[in-house]
């Protein structure tokens, strides 16, 4: 019995190379839809978004693609992350199984965002970009590509949901000390946010809306370039660097996971941690291996969703992508896990849940609320609400194998701590927070506007 609480690689131990599933899927991936003429997309299409590097990433069937040093010296800055075992959390639960978790929160901008962030600033600045325009919801994005074009001394505007800048200053300010300009969406440096101003002057705004003016400001710029935080195969790729450092660990540790449990919103912390464990599977090495999506039950996009082409943004400006998805007009309602409140999902992610290779829960926010107390008063972390989704699951099924007897090795991919969230735990202490039904009709009037392709 290994009785270590904290399991640590040294700096050099940063993984040389991402890890890309697309080598080993058993199937390849449906190819991204131009979003106007509904035949695949060329990397010329994307051209005037991405730089070169990143589009070629995003179809690259190479197993192994290198990490330029000039990004994994940034990584050094918080990477390797520290993996934990939770001795205090299986305690209290009085269960046999053995739990860890890898903690993305120690990244400056306190989650895993910046693992991409930072090679997306790098790859723009080696093809001459000066400045990146994206979206953000709550902030955790943004602050991230703040961080991530700080490190590259480029310029960064990062279109915020009006709303949110309203109501959650901390990441917009911590945008501004990495040197980004913030500004509330819809704002007037746009057309399509003009145009929205002067139909609604007090419109809160909403992602769809706030990538339509992050694209916008990109196309109609030379030195500016698009990014995106999520959801796309050159994201996940980057992420992988987290399963990378989880399994060297474990190995060091002689341990293997039986169950990896994270949470979703559009796949990539998860992803990261778990495609280089997901390899054994594929190729027969670990059959047995669960893995565990968890997601919202108000934005259940696995558990609840159809398999079908659609749009990423509300919009309708960004390719078509095969996903599980509850239709880009879908609008979840207000949880506090802002990251997990998204229509779609990876394409990669629904592909392998497609294939059967791994599973879907959907848990409500009350619930998760309360096993994050329980992991803030164990093991000492104050999660976002985001993982606090799959620190419920991972309860359950510690608690299952307390029932059963088993001593299951459970990983958790702990995406990010709530120090910028705090006012969430305010309300969920205070009896403020709700549970929200999945609302139907709204569902299936979203569905019926899913684009048709043949
Ligand atoms: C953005 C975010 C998420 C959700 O994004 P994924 O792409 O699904 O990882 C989860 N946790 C935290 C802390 C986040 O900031």
């Amino acid at each position: 019995m290994n009785e270590r609480t904290k399991f640590i690689l040294d700096e050099k131990e940063i993984p040389t190379h991402w890890y890309n599933i697309q080598a080993d899927l058993p199937e390849p991936l449906p190819p991204d839809l131009h979003p106007a003429t509904g035949k695949p997309i060329t990397p010329d299409d994307l051209a005037p978004l991405f730089p070169m590097e990143l589009i070629k990433q995003e179809v690259s069937t190479e197993r192994w693609i290198e990490i330029p040093e000039e990004v994994r010296d940034i990584y050094k800055l918080w990477r390797p992350t520290t993996l934990y075992r939770a001795h205090r959390l299986e305690k209290l639960l009085d269960t046999p199984a053995k739990i860890f978790y890898k903690y993305e929160g120690s990244s400056p901008p306190g989650s895993h965002k910046p693992n991409t962030a930072v090679a997306q600033a790098y790859y723009n600045k080696q093809e001459g970009v000066k400045r990146i325009a994206t979206e953000t919801g709550a902030g955790q994005w943004g602050s991230s590509l703040a961080f991530g074009c700080a490190t590259f001394d480029m310029e960064c505007k990062v279109y915020m949901v009006g709303i949110s800048f309203q109501q959650k200053p901390y990441r917009r300010i911590m945008m501004e000390t990495w040197g980004a300009t913030c500004v509330p969406s819809p704002s007037p440096d746009t057309k399509v946010g003009r145009d929205m101003l002067a139909k609604w002057p007090d419109c809160p705004g909403s992602l769809g809306l706030a990538i339509s003016e992050a694209v916008e400001d990109a196309v109609s710029r030379d030195d500016t370039h698009y990014a995106l935080g999520s959801v796309l195969n050159h994201v996940l790729l980057h992420q992988s660097v987290i399963g990378l450092e989880t399994k060297k660990t474990m190995e060091q540790a002689g341990v293997y996971p039986d169950i990896i449990v994270g949470c979703i919103g559009g796949g990539s912390n998860f992803a990261g941690m778990y495609l280089p464990f997901l390899k054994d599977k594929i190729d027969g090495t670990k059959p047995d291996l669960r893995i565990i999506n968890v997601e919202p039950a108000s934005c259940p996009t696995l558990t609840k969703g159809p398999y079908a082409y659609d749009f990423g943004d509300n919009a309708g400006l960004t390719p078509l992508l095969k996903m599980y998805t509850l239709g880009h007009n879908f609008i979840p309602p207000p949880i506090h896990a802002g990251g997990l409140r998204y229509h779609g999902m990876a394409p990669i992610i629904c592909h392998v849940y497609k294939a059967g290779l791994v599973e879907a829960m959907a848990v409500p926010q009350l619930s998760t609320f309360a096993a994050g107390i329980t992991f803030a008063r164990t093991e000492g972390i104050i999660s976002a609400p985001e993982p606090c989704h799959a620190i419920k699951v991972v309860i359950d099924e510690a608690l299952k194998c307390k029932e059963s007897g088993e001593s299951k090795t459970i990983l958790l991919a702990h995406s990010g701590h709530g120090h910028v969230d705090m006012a969430s735990y305010d309300a969920y202490l205070h009896g403020k927070l709700q549970d929200y039904d999945l609302p139907d009709d709204l569902l299936q009037e979203s569905l019926a506007a899913l684009p048709q392709v043949d």
